[in-house]
């Protein structure tokens, strides 16, 4: 991958060196967190030095986080309680939120991408706490910041509990659980350069959190199984150096923009989602009529760049997204678009070679036409 240009970081961002090096010294060590002997007590005392760091990354107590085996398994946790009688989610969330219950109201929104607090309101009419509110705090398509702590206010003024997916947020631009006012957040360590296969489920009262894996006593009851604790470890050191590097990670918004203004230099029509409003700093979603999803990924993957038309779980779809098409951009502009998603690999050597070979390929549609 070195050679190449990886700029699907929304897909998953490569493993931090530091975080391959903490994996593996946590293997090599060994022991069940649960264990009560030396052993047992030197990975309780990783797994713990991890949680702190991960509830440090989204301004949280530590003891509100229980580890999980995937941003869509916390996703799952807080929704599918058996205490939850109506979950009202926004139409743009991630698979894992859409599809945690057949039975979720879909709350829409703008046609710029952001939810529709009036039409959440009105959803929400007089609710109470068998109703949970789900919307995420960064698109991981469009990287749109959603109005998460207006809707968690509007939630809670009408009774219901919410719940926020913060995975693609996280790591990316500041999180605070408290200002946001949120019942529960779900992270990724993948997101963040961590181990793949790890997440989080954070609660601002994890005594209201029924458990949702079942078995023994782990994460407090409240996730059963034996503790990942190399994964853990590895999250721990992500959650750290994506915490201490928001500031670096902000400035990819200049690298960014420059792709988007010599994407438009190029092609003045093409349109990129989202431009106008507050957006992850290393995220851009455009498209260009004419110009397929398909010929860019497969164009740009040959010569040397990873990108996405769109979210790795719908990759291979021909539709246009579902998050643009909720934005209602018609198919001849939803089929043509493509994510470019940065990280702190990238640099402006990746985005010239990228502009290189999307130059190639637009000027082989113009010579189609
Ligand atoms: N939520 C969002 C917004 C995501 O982008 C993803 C992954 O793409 C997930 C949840 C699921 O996380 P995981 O891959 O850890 O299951």
């Amino acid at each position: 991958m070195t050679s190449r240009s990886y700029l699907d970081f929304n897909a998953t961002a490569p493993t931090r060196p530091e975080v391959i090096d903490a994996v593996a010294e946590a293997m090599r060590e060994g022991g069940n967190a649960s264990s009560v002997h030396a052993d047992g007590r030197a990975a309780r005392a990783r797994v713990e030095k991890a949680r702190q760091h991960v509830a440090d990354l989204v301004g949280a107590e530590a003891a509100g986080v229980i580890f999980t085996g995937s941003g869509t398994e916390a996703n799952n946790q807080a929704l599918r309680s058996d205490k939850i009688e109506r979950i009202i989610v926004s139409v743009i969330e991630h698979e894992s939120v859409l599809q945690a219950r057949a039975d979720a109201v879909i709350c829409p929104v703008t046609p710029e991408g952001l939810v529709d607090l009036d039409a959440l309101s009105q959803l929400l009419g007089e609710s109470d706490a068998s109703t949970m509110v789900s919307i995420m705090l960064a698109n991981n398509e469009t990287g749109i910041i959603q109005p998460v702590a207006e809707a968690a206010r509007l939630s809670h003024d009408a009774g219901a509990l919410f719940h926020c997916d913060a995975v693609q947020a996280a790591g990316k631009i500041p999180v605070d659980m408290k200002a946001l006012g949120v019942d529960s957040l779900a992270l990724s360590a993948h997101k963040i350069g961590g181990p793949q296969g790890v997440g989080a489920l954070i609660c601002s009262d994890p005594s209201t959190m029924p458990r949702f894996v079942h078995g023994g006593g782990q994460e407090s009851g409240l996730r059963a199984g034996t503790e990942n604790v190399p994964g853990i470890v590895g999250y721990g050191v992500a959650a750290e150096s994506a915490l201490a590097g928001l500031e670096y990670f902000g400035a990819l918004a200049a690298l960014r923009d420059d792709l988007e203004e010599r994407v438009l230099a190029i092609e003045p029509t093409a349109q990129i989602f989202g431009k106008e409003l507050d957006r992850l700093p290393n995220t851009s979603k455009f498209a260009t009529k004419g110009l397929t999803s398909d010929v860019q990924v497969m164009g740009l993957d040959l010569d040397g760049a990873s990108i996405s038309a769109g979210s790795a779980c719908s990759a291979g779809r021909v539709e246009t997204p579902y998050v643009l098409a909720a934005m209602g951009v018609p198919d001849e502009l939803g089929l043509c678009a493509v994510r470019i998603s940065l990280g702190w690999t990238t640099t402006a050597k990746d985005i010239d070679g990228f502009i290189a070979g999307w130059q190639k390929l637009h000027d082989r549609k113009l010579a189609r036409n």
